[in-house]
């Protein structure tokens, strides 16, 4: 069956169960500071389980894009090597948010699988949790109960808390899972060793296809557990898993999933697939991490040297450093990968399609500066390994070689082997827990337990319409981090402040108490569905009403600033082209910066365009028109533009000012007018294909153009008030490039005068022309003289000093007949006469020079070198 029927399949099974389908949230995480990607398929409905809002339908199916290469599900390290753990891969599921429970999981899993599938019931397996002592937690026998009306009791097989007890994190709902398993293997293994005894061991062909979660509790930060009211239903299964089940393979990439990439790899490397495992992995890996980063990237994630750009980067490196080392891939070639895999996928995930080109493009460029730095890194470990001692190479050296240059440690093994030579892995290891040690110190956050004042359901953000309200504060907890010290986040019942979010920093301002105390609000942001705002105390009555007050000065700011990243966008749209989209805003108080993808530098005469462009906006007053809460297929018919990578809800709220038409949910202006005035302060790359764009508006603008003007003023006194400015500064040019010429030419005739002066003053010293004269002039200039000297006689010995801009300069010149005759070295000489002026230098034996910080050493040097020419 191929995959794609397969996946709708599974869909339309639990659409029939009254589930509705939904799409895929994106692979990136906005609102979750404790995630980076989407590692489960649970991921994106976190807030139903916290409780933090209440979901439009309680039964829900998808299949989710999912990542697992950070922080507590990281897979990266086996993929490629095995055949069933991938970077990114879909999760199916079906949920149930306070609906069905552990019945309903059990019983249509069950039917799905062995009815509609047709799954043989002989090759499946299932696990219940054995309960846990610490925990307090007896034996999951509800479904043990449950699998016993469908399957053998030998079937049935009891899991620990490491494979059967489901956790978000080290606090949050949780509950103990069941577990699907089935074993590929041939009729002649099982035979020899039961299906049983593989189940959770790591067997290739005896793997878990299905999890089934029942959320029945709430971790707290003391890790004692209780009962949540409302029960909940989270399952996953593997979506490149199912397919090697249906389509009777045993390894995921020989699934029709991956057979196109590989093909492609084999076309554009010219190596096999199935013959050599090393190679085999290689394109594992390589078909894999291609999916990772195309889908990371089309949901705006670009590589980077940070956070969730650094990982992709890593991954995309990984696979580079696979094939460079084993299918001898000198040039990019992974970029080309992208096509085969948007045709493939991009009926599920049109994602791919609208955003190959930038894929490709990233991709490529990444792939050329990280073949660039292997070579280097090359370069490198060949001058470790010259210089080294032993036939060990210190596991520091090779450390600095992989985090400064991101040299690939496994590649520096590799190689070291193949010379010869040894690294030492454990000197490289301590280095790196140092490191991670000194990162995760810094990182390292903990929080209590919410404390609930009041029960409420959500949180209602009224700061659209208002920036004062009445508050009361419903929850709050302490938050304490080695970076932050000790901050609390409180949530109250409703409230003016705007969270961050949409690329608009979060509203700051303050809490005023009944007995007029006030406690500052430092930001304001969204975590799981809820607003939280960040305050240094806690206000002393915490169940009293407060008035809550947003900052509105810095709230109008950053409005004038985020409708100017609208008008922007039209006209980048406008003046560059239809291909232009968003790919990132950071909304602040003092400037906006927008992301959009476009191939070319911006010239003066764009930048200028789209200046005014945004400026004619501004002058039209248009006023701010807004749709709240509006269906998302009506704003898109009304010609709002969607984001990549953003998740919108079933309802939106649509933005208009003339005809720039968004789906926002930030703060704006009333009217255009109040950006007064737009300002591009620069224009430059940030990724291929990616441009950025930063500006200013309003009080900003005010200042930027009061203060250019202050400057031109002032210029304007310092040239004596002239009537043209832009003349009078271009005729001092021409003064300053005519009066240049005119010291050159004195120069010159400077320079005879002085070599005349000079002549007359050599002295002979046992034969030989000596002269040591300080005689200030520039470097160039010394050398000229010296070698004019020089041309007209051969015994010559003569040290020339100069005091330049508070520095000393030395010059030794030496007739080559005596370089040879007497052996000297200029360069020797000059290095021991630099000693006096602090200074080092050299060059050749006939002719070197010294520079120094101690101009006050020159008669020193001068009076010492004539003792080296008189033999003392
Ligand atoms: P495993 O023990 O095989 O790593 P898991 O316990 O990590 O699996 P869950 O977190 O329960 O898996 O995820 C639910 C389902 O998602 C699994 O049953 C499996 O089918 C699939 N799955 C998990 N991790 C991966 C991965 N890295 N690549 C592909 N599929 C995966
Ligand atoms: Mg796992």
């Amino acid at each position: 069956m191929k995959s794609t029927l397969l996946r709708r399949q599974f869909l339309e099974f639990f659409e029939s169960k009254s589930h509705a389908i939904v799409n895929s949230a994106p692979i990136v995480l906005k609102d979750d500071p404790t995630l980076m990607f989407t590692n489960a398929g649970m991921n994106p409905f976190k807030s139903y389980f916290l409780g933090n809002s209440t979901p439009k339908e309680t039964r829900v199916t998808d299949t989710q894009k999912c990542l697992r290469v950070s922080g507590k599900h990281n897979d990266l390290e086996e993929v490629g090597k095995d055949t069933y753990h991938h970077t990114m891969f879909e999760m199916l599921g079906n949920w149930s948010f306070g609906d069905y429970f552990k019945k309903e999981a059990i019983d249509w899993a069950w039917e799905f699988l062995t009815d509609v599938l047709e799954i043989s019931k002989d090759n499946l397996y299932v696990t219940i949790f054995e309960g846990d002592k610490a925990d307090g937690l007896q034996k999951d026998t509800e479904a043990y109960d449950l699998w016993k009306a469908l399957v053998n009791e030998d079937k049935i097989l009891l899991g620990d808390k490491k494979d059967n007890f489901w956790e978000m994190g080290d606090q949050g709902p949780c509950g103990p899972a069941s577990e699907i398993h089935v074993d590929l293997r041939s009729a002649e293994e099982k035979a020899k060793i039961p299906g049983k005894d593989l189940v959770n061991r790591d067997h290739p062909q005896v793997v878990e296809i299905w999890n089934l979660v029942f959320i029945q509790y709430n971790r707290k930060a003391d890790g004692s557990l209780e009962s949540l009211p409302a029960k909940h239903i989270d399952t996953g299964m593997g979506f490149e898993r199912l397919c090697m089940v249906m389509q009777g393979k045993t390894s995921n990439y020989d699934t029709d999933v991956f057979t196109p990439l590989i093909r492609e790899i084999e076309t554009i490397t010219g190596a096999t697939y199935g013959k050599t495992e090393d190679i085999d992995i290689a394109i594992r890996v390589i078909s894999d991490h291609i999916r990772a980063v195309a889908f990371a990237i089309a949901d705006g994630q670009l590589p980077s040297n940070t956070g969730a750009g650094y990982v992709i980067r890593r991954i995309l490196r990984r696979a580079i450093r696979y094939g460079f080392t084993f299918l001898d891939t000198q040039t990019p070639f992974i970029y080309k990968l992208v096509d085969v895999l948007s045709k493939q996928m991009g009926e599920a995930f049109p994602e791919l399609i609208s955003q190959k080109n930038l894929c490709e493009n990233v991709i490529h460029e990444e792939e050329k500066s990280f073949l660039k730095t292997l070579e280097q890194g090359l370069g490198l470990l060949d001058s470790i390994v010259n210089q080294s001692s032993s036939k060990t190479i210190s596991g520091q050296k090779a450390f600095e070689l992989y985090d400064t240059f991101g040299f690939p440690i496994d590649l520096t093994t590799l190689i070291l082997s193949e010379k010869g030579y040894k690294l030492d892995q454990k000197g490289f290891e301590e280095e790196l827990q140092k490191q991670k040690q000194r990162s995760k110190a810094a990182a390292q956050t903990s929080s209590s337990d919410w404390v609930v004042l009041k029960t409420d359901d959500q949180e209602e953000f009224i700061g659209y319409d208002y920036t004062e309200a009445n508050v009361s504060i419903t929850k709050y907890r302490k938050v304490t981090s080695k970076k932050e010290g000790e901050l609390y986040q409180l949530v109250f019942n409703l409230t003016p402040f705007y969270p961050e979010g949409g690329g608009q920093v979060g509203d700051k301002g303050y809490l005023e108490t009944p007995n007029g105390d006030t406690v500052f609000v430092i930001d304001t942001k969204k975590e799981n569905n809820q607003i939280i705002h960040i305050t240094k105390s806690l206000p002393k009555d915490l169940q009293k009403d407060f008035k809550a007050v947003v900052d509105v000065n810095q709230r109008q700011r950053t409005a004038s600033n985020h409708t100017a990243t609208h008008l922007l966008h039209q006209a980048l749209r406008s003046i560059l082209g239809k291909h232009v989209e968003q790919k990132g805003s950071m909304v602040h108080s003092g400037y906006l910066r927008f992301d959009f993808s476009h191939f070319s530098k911006l010239t003066q005469e764009e930048l200028q365009a789209i200046e005014n462009f945004v400026n004619a906006r501004i002058k039209e007053n248009l006023s701010f028109e807004e749709e709240r809460n509006i269906p998302y297929a009506v704003a898109i018919d009304k010609g709002a533009i969607a984001l990549f990578g953003e998740k919108y809800g079933d309802t939106v709220r649509f933005v208009k000012f003339g005809n720039s038409k968004e789906l926002c949910g930030g703060t704006h202006v009333e009217n255009t007018s109040q950006l007064w005035h737009f300002i591009i302060k620069n224009e430059a790359s940030v990724a291929s294909g990616i441009r950025r764009i930063e500006a200013i508006t309003s009080d900003a603008a005010k200042e930027f153009l009061t203060k250019e003007s202050e400057v031109l003023s002032q210029v304007k006194s310092i040239l004596n008030q002239p009537q043209d400015i832009l003349k009078s500064v271009e005729s001092l040019q021409e003064e300053n490039t005519s009066l240049k010429k005119e010291i050159e030419q004195l120069n010159v005739l400077k320079l005879k005068q002085v070599k005349t002066e000079l002549q007359s003053q050599l002295k002979d010293i046992n034969g030989i022309q000596f002269l040591a004269h300080q005689v200030n002039l520039d470097a160039n200039a010394m050398k000229d003289l010296a070698f004019q000297l020089g041309g007209e006689r051969n015994d010559l010995f003569v040290v020339l000093a100069s005091k330049q801009n508070g520095k000393a300069l030395l010059a030794c010149y030496i007739s080559k007949a005596l370089v040879e005759s007497k052996g000297w070295n200029a360069g020797k000489i000059i290095k021991y006469l630099g000693k006096h002026i602090q200074g080092g230098g050299g060059g050749q034996a006939f002719f070197a020079t010294a520079g120094g910080k101690n101009p006050e050493g020159i008669s020193q040097a001068l009076a010492e070198a004539k003792a080296i020419v008189e033999g003392k």
